[in-house]
C-alpha cells in the first residue's frame, strides 16, 4: 500500500539521509558517506513499518554485495556485527527520538 508523505515525514527522511550511512559511520568509522533511506521492517504487531523506522545506508550497504537487501537481516548482522534494529536505535538517538 502506498501513500504520500507528509511534510514532517519528508523532513524526517531528509534528516535520516543527512546522517549518512549509519553502518559506515557506526561500524567502520567512515562518516558522512552519502546514504539512501532504508525502511526497517519491525514486526511488533502494532502496524506496518513507519517513516520513523528508517536508517540511511550507502548504496553498497543498502543493495550492494554486502547490503541488507542482498543478504537479508540475519546475514547482514553476521557480516557487519550490527542488526538493522541496532542501527535504527543509533539513528534515532542521533536524531533525538526515543
Ligand atoms: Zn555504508
Ligand atoms: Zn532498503
Amino acid at each position: 500500500m502506498k501513500r504520500t508523505s507528509t511534510a514532517s515525514e519528508k523532513r524526517h527522511l531528509a534528516s535520516v539521509a543527512a546522517l549518512g550511512c549509519i553502518l559506515c559511520s557506526h561500524a567502520y568509522g567512515n562518516h558522512e558517506v552519502p546514504a539512501e533511506v532504508h525502511h526497517v521492517r519491525v514486526n511488533h504487531g502494532w502496524g506496518r513499518s513507519s517513516h520513523l523506522m528508517t536508517i540511511g545506508l550507502c548504496p553498497e550497504h543498502h543493495r550492494g554485495n554486502s547490503g541488507v537487501h542482498n543478504h537479508g537481516r540475519e546475514q547482514f548482522e553476521a557480516i557487519h556485527g550490527f542488526s538493522e534494529i541496532e542501527l535504527l536505535a543509533v539513528v534515532q538517538a542521533k536524531l533525538g527520538i526515543e
